[in-house]
């Protein structure tokens, strides 16, 4: 029997099994999901575990009951290596895998480039980052001092946000590099209105201030400044995996792996990679890295599985979300806004969409029926297609 490994068990990787389940794959094909943690983590709400608006169960799934509801076997375990000339990863605990084809969704990884002292950083990824923040924040409340939030992208500005509704009375300071906020965006009108937001909720914003260095005690701001702070959260931006990961692969800037437009990895026609791990370029333009665009990615990277099992000719990936004509869904403090191309929206319309968006994704976790998390994402991506 052939094997299908699907390298991380996130948005691309539980996208690629459902998938592979739903086109009978399971069936003809050994499955194997590999997790590090073998916990699915719905990465946009963690910022609200911050202020006690979700709890970590509730943004969590164990994906061993997943999987083998879906006919696959998942390895909890660290991938170490990936030999795609010999068609093998390298797993921490378990060894050598071999497979006969690979789907590689393994994310992204915190980027620390061009700052000192990012051991003293609190990273805010995955859940064990958001645990640690929750554990520093009760020294904080009971020692006072104020927080630095280094980054205003979407990821920055929400945490920003958070920390104000977790305890209005604690100075948070956020501080972006670039002119504006969601620099991404292309419009300082975009950057101007997250900002007043967040002043409105009594966030202090820093624009045009790249910070150098952390310390024990603060940051220092390439001006030579300094601001004191009892925590520094770090939300500056992703890279792609970590070059032990990648060196036999061909890859793109800060370890992005190269992938043409049927998702396939270049050189290897038994490789594909997903979701934010990859570097994909379309007419010149580049998908964002965004929770739809991995899930759907997925689904064509897995249909191209089965296509070329089938000797068929792949089929090439159209995406929804183009880094061009940005769309984002956000909130700070509360207070949702929408991003649409070169317009803002400020609507509490952007929260019930990332609500349902979140018990869409989750409701596939937990095993709802198949036909339901269909029509509601048919919905969602019908929304997103007009939006
Ligand atoms: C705090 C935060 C907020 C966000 N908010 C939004 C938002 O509002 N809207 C939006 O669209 N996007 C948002 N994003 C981005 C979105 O979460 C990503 O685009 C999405 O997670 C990409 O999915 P993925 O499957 O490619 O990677 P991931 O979801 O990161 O999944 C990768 C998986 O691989 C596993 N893994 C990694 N390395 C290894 C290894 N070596 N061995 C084994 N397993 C491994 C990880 O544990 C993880 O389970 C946010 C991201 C963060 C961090």
């Amino acid at each position: 029997m052939r094997s299908l490994v699907i390298a991380g068990g996130g948005f691309a990787g539980v996208s690629a099994l459902r998938t592979a389940y739903r086109l009978g794959l399971t069936h003809k094909m050994e499955v194997t999901l590999i997790d590090r943690d073998g916990v699915f983590e719905y990465l946009p709400s963690l910022p609200y575990l911050i202020s006690s608006l979700r709890t970590p169960e509730e943004v969590t799934r164990p994906l061993e009951r997943f999987a083998s509801r879906l006919g696959a076997k998942l390895i909890k375990d660290e991938i170490v290596g990936i030999e795609p000339t010999s068609n093998e990863i390298r797993l921490r605990i378990n060894g050598v895998l071999g497979y006969d084809y690979l789907v590689i969704g393994l994310g992204a990884d915190v980027d620390y480039s061009n700052v000192r002292g990012y051991q003293y950083v609190y990273a805010a990824y995955r859940l064990r980052d958001y645990l640690s923040i929750l554990k520093k924040l009760e020294e904080v409340e009971e020692e006072g001092g104020s927080i630095v939030v280094v980054g205003g992208g979407l990821v920055g500005v929400e945490i920003a946000g958070e920390l104000k509704r977790w305890n209005s009375s604690i100075d948070v300071i956020l501080i972006e590099e670039a002119e504006t906020l969601l620099p991404y965006s292309g419009s300082l009108r975009i950057g101007d209105e997250i900002k007043s937001l967040l002043e409105k909720s009594g966030v202090k914003v820093v624009t045009g201030s790249r910070c150098v260095e952390v310390t024990r005690s603060g940051v220092v701001l390439e001006s030579g400044d300094s601001l004191e702070a009892s925590i520094v959260v770090w939300a500056a931006g992703v890279r792609g995996q970590r070059p032990e990961l990648t060196e036999e692969l061909p890859t793109y800037g800060r370890g992005w792996i190269l992938v043409d437009k049927t998702l396939r990895v270049e050189r290897y026609d038994n490789v594909f990679a997903p979701g934010d791990v990859n570097w994909l370029q379309i007419n010149g333009d580049t998908p964002m890295k965004s929770v739809e665009e991995a899930m759907l990615q997925a689904e064509t990277a897995v249909e191209n599985v089965a296509r070329s099992l089938e000797g068929r000719p792949l089929k090439p990936y159209s995406p929804l979300f183009l880094s061009s004509n940005p769309k984002i869904l956000g909130t700070v403090g509360g207070q949702g806004f929408i991003v649409w191309g070169n317009s803002i929206r400020v609507s509490n319309l952007a929260v019930h969409i990332k609500n349902s968006l979140e018990k869409t994704v989750l409701s596939l976790l937990d095993g709802q029926s198949e036909r339901l998390f269909s029509l509601k994402k048919a919905f969602l991506k019908s929304f997103f297609r007009i939006f």
